[in-house]
């Protein structure tokens, strides 16, 4: 039965919860505070995750060969929503993807210095900032503080993405004037010097493993031998694995992307005063016990994880819907 829990870290507020508030007033309720959450992670945030448990492996000092490793033995243990054969094309996909990507940023002669991680200093590193004003702090986890190649002290963000990370890509123009980079400066210079941040986007392939064609279709020649762009199974893991090397190492800049990403002093204060501004509404609706709905966004981009149950299926003191769980902190990812 789902009572209105009271999670130890009802306080914190981060980047996700924030943004997931201002998108959907219930959906934040649903997740944040109910802590009805879906009972698997969605594909792209499963991908996400262990493709940045490798760089984190790396970042605290594992080789690079050991990051990679880590990175694949995630999925030994695949979840309960994902096929075995899903689970081992993914496995190889972000192992390709992790040694390409050390391959591709640790070449100190060829690598900008502004962009080269020269050292790493922190790694996942957590913190809380207050939010003046309110009750709440607004709390995340920094993936890294790394030295540049010139000497400066950086933010390192890792994401991955699948959308278009050119320079010239809406993805790059929304990152000037994106809320989570501003917080986390300010939040990392309340403990150091931070001189920039270094912006570092990992592009998901869109290439696609070559499946079997389908038997009615296939044609062969004379001697019975299949046509040559026909195929009488499907490429495996290891096959696919060559293939996507062999096509990132010819467009390297197509799957990775760095970005020095600057915020000015004005910048930092009109994120504080949104931060603040953020926080007290959170702070009424929880006081007047109503959370709206944004229809709006049910379809917005993708389809809400909540659409099926959201018209009568998550009430305080109801049953967890089928597909979902009940969450036992509002922020899994912070300890
Ligand atoms: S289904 Fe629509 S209204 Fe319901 S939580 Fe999701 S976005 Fe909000």
């Amino acid at each position: 039965m789902i009572s209105l829990p009271q999670f130890p870290d009802a306080r914190r507020l981060t980047n996700s919860q924030i943004g997931t508030f201002r998108t959907c007033q219930r959906k934040e309720f649903y997740g944040y505070v109910l802590g009805v959450r879906p009972q698997y992670a969605g594909s792209a945030l499963r991908f996400g995750t262990n493709v940045h448990h490798g760089i984190e492996m790396r970042a605290i000092g594992h080789s690079a060969e050991e990051a990679v490793l880590a990175a694949m033995k995630q999925y030994d243990n695949p979840p309960g929503n994902m096929r075995h054969d899903e689970a081992l094309m993914e496995r190889e996909i972000v192992g390709v993807m992790l040694t390409a990507y050390f391959w591709y940023w640790e070449r100190p002669d060829s690598v900008p210095h502004a962009l080269y991680v020269a050292e790493n200093i922190a790694a996942e590193e957590q913190f809380e900032l207050k939010i003046k004003g309110s009750r709440y702090v607004y709390a995340g986890k920094i993936d890294g503080i790394v030295r540049l190649g010139d000497g400066r002290t950086a933010i390192r963000e890792t994401k991955t993405s699948s959308d278009d990370i050119t320079p010239t890509g809406d993805y790059v123009r929304r990152l000037l004037i994106d809320n989570q980079i501003s917080g986390y400066i300010v939040a990392a210079r309340k403990h150091r010097q931070i001189d920039t941040v270094l912006y570092d986007i990992i592009k998901k392939p869109t290439m696609k493993p070559y499946k079997a064609t389908p038997v009615e279709k296939r044609k062969y020649t004379k001697d019975g031998t299949l046509y040559a762009n026909l195929r009488d199974r499907d490429e495996t893991p290891e096959e696919f694995g060559v293939r996507l090397m062999a096509d990132i190492t010819e467009n390297p800049a197509d799957y990775y992307q760095r970005y020095e990403i600057p915020r000015l002093d004005h910048d930092l204060e009109a994120w504080e005063k949104e931060m603040r501004d953020a926080a007290k509404q959170i702070q009424v609706a929880r006081k007047q016990g109503y959370m709206a709905r944004n229809t709006n966004c049910c379809l917005d981009g993708y389809r809400c994880q909540y659409l099926d149950v959201c018209h009568s299926g998550i009430v305080v003191g109801g049953d967890v819907p089928p597909g979902f769980r009940q969450t036992t902190c509002a922020h899994e990812e912070l300890s």
